[in-house]
Parts: structure tokens; sequence; C-alpha cells
């Protein structure tokens, strides 16, 4: 501790060679206060992190859906049957209108 100290007496004194004896002291103080509060509050446990791994317990489920709001019908501009809302002409495609589906999410609807 005594080493320490009196490399950041030289330290300080050599950032600040105007500051008196008794500011260097202070701020020589103030640093090594605050280097002990730091080992003190180092987690004894190196797994603590107090950031813990949530992605097992907290899984984001969401799944885009894909479907057509409109309906397939005969156009009348393209003569030929497509979807009337993106004039689509294959009946099975996946649909211009995408969702966010949460499967981890309550469904709050009911039949009344
Ligand atoms: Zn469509």
């Amino acid at each position: 501790m005594a080493e320490e100290r009196e490399r950041l007496v030289k330290k300080v004194s050599y950032d600040m060679p105007r500051a008196t004896k008794n500011k260097v002291e202070a701020i020589v103080f103030k640093q090594l206060q605050e280097q002990k509060h730091i080992e003190e509050m180092e987690p004894v446990d190196p797994e603590l992190t107090l950031r813990p791994d949530t992605s097992k317990t907290l899984r984001v489920s969401t799944a885009k859906k894909y479907y057509h709001n409109g309906k397939w019908e005969m156009s009348t501009v393209e003569k030929e049957e497509c979807w009337s809302c993106c004039m689509n002409a294959d009946p099975n495609s996946e649909g211009c209108v995408a969702v966010k589906v949460d499967k981890q999410r309550w469904i709050l609807s009911s039949y009344t």
C-alpha cells in the first residue's frame, strides 16, 4: 500500500506540477479510497455478474405468418385468375401481408 501511495504521489505531482503538497495528498487519498472501495465491491463469485442469462427463460418465439387479404378471383385486367390484393397469379403463393405471431403471447380474447 505504501509503494502504491508513493507511486500515486509521484504521478499526481507530475500531472499537476503546480499543485500544493496538501492538494496532492488529498488527490492521492481519494484515489486510494476509490481503489479500496472497488476492491470491496468485487463479487466473490466470478459467475455472479448480476446480469443473468435469460435466453433460456425468456424465449422469443415470434414467427411470421403470411396471407392474402384479397380474394382469389378472375381479374378483369389480367384476364386470368389471381389474388385481387397483389395480382399474384399463383394460388399457393406465400401471401402479401406479413404478420408477426408471438407464440408465447396469451390470447385474451374469448367467445362471448
Ligand atoms: Zn396478396
